[in-house]
């Protein structure tokens, strides 16, 4: 065993992890942030879901299908999938990784997109992971892009390239927090550009972000991708806003 190694167990032993979200100091997993009984009840989605964007339909008997958005208007990506539904505890651990910049807990989100059975996605499927990036302005406050970390999770597990620099925001973007469908369309419309198609043209990708609400976003980033030739685009949050379905 490495010392750093040994030591980080040594430290553990002696200040064990208190959970995030409960602060009690339980039988906790070494890579993990909450307790066994806080991490109970968080909500995966493994329920019923769209085949397409992956919106759940809560206690839905039906197999998976087509949502009403995806009926009315294909988005631009193939498929999108998450792990969990943006709720209860794991929006307070998003919270502490984006807002109070705890990278411990970063990395436990990671570990646990790494490790999810998307289904109807399988990462290794794909050529390339691209984070969404985040402005440069807001890059340099908060010092990291998170969906480069939960990226580089995945390209761990799966052996796929993250490419991190040909997809850039040039706008920055309101917040998208209380808009309507149509109005977080319009306002990430040209808010991306793309460095060089060469890095793109006739290759799969997997975009990668924290939160999916209505896609609008990981929308955008498709169109300006398949434009520039990608052969598919697919994506995977770490968490989906899901409420109001609509079928
Ligand atoms: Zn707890
Ligand atoms: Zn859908």
């Amino acid at each position: 065993m490495k010392p750093n190694v040994w030591l980080t167990g040594l430290v553990d032993v002696l200040f064990p992890p208190a959970c995030l979200s409960c602060g009690g100091i339980p039988e906790i997993a070494p890579d993990d942030v909450f307790c066994s009984r806080c991490r109970d009840e968080l909500v995966f989605l493994d329920g019923s879901l769209c085949t397409v964007c992956g919106l759940p339909f809560p206690d839905s008997p039906a197999p998976d299908h087509l949502c009403a958005n995806c009926i009315e208007k294909a988005p631009p990506y193939s498929i999108a999938r998450s792990v969990f539904s943006y709720e209860g505890k794991i929006l307070e651990a998003i919270h502490q990784f984006k807002y109070a910049l705890n990278l411990a807990v970063g990395q436990a989100l990671a570990g646990w997109m790494a490790k999810y059975p998307f289904r109807g996605l399988h990462p290794e499927t794909f050529d390339l992971l691209i984070p969404v990036p985040l402005h440069i302005k807001r890059l340099r406050q908060r010092g990291f892009n998170q969906a480069l970390i939960l990226a580089k999770g995945l390209s761990g597990a799966y052996d796929v390239d993250i490419n991190f620099r040909c997809l850039s925001r040039r706008r920055e973007t309101l917040t998208q927090t209380g808009l309507t469908r149509n109005q977080r369309q319009e306002n990430v419309r040209g808010a991306f550009a793309l460095k060089s198609e060469k890095d793109v043209a006739g290759k799969r990708i997997l975009l990668i972000d924290d939160v999916l609400t209505t896609g609008a976003t990981i929308g955008e980033c498709a169109r300006l991708l398949l434009k520039a030739g990608a052969a598919d685009v697919g994506a995977v949050t770490l968490a989906r806003v899901a409420d109001k379905p609509m079928i």
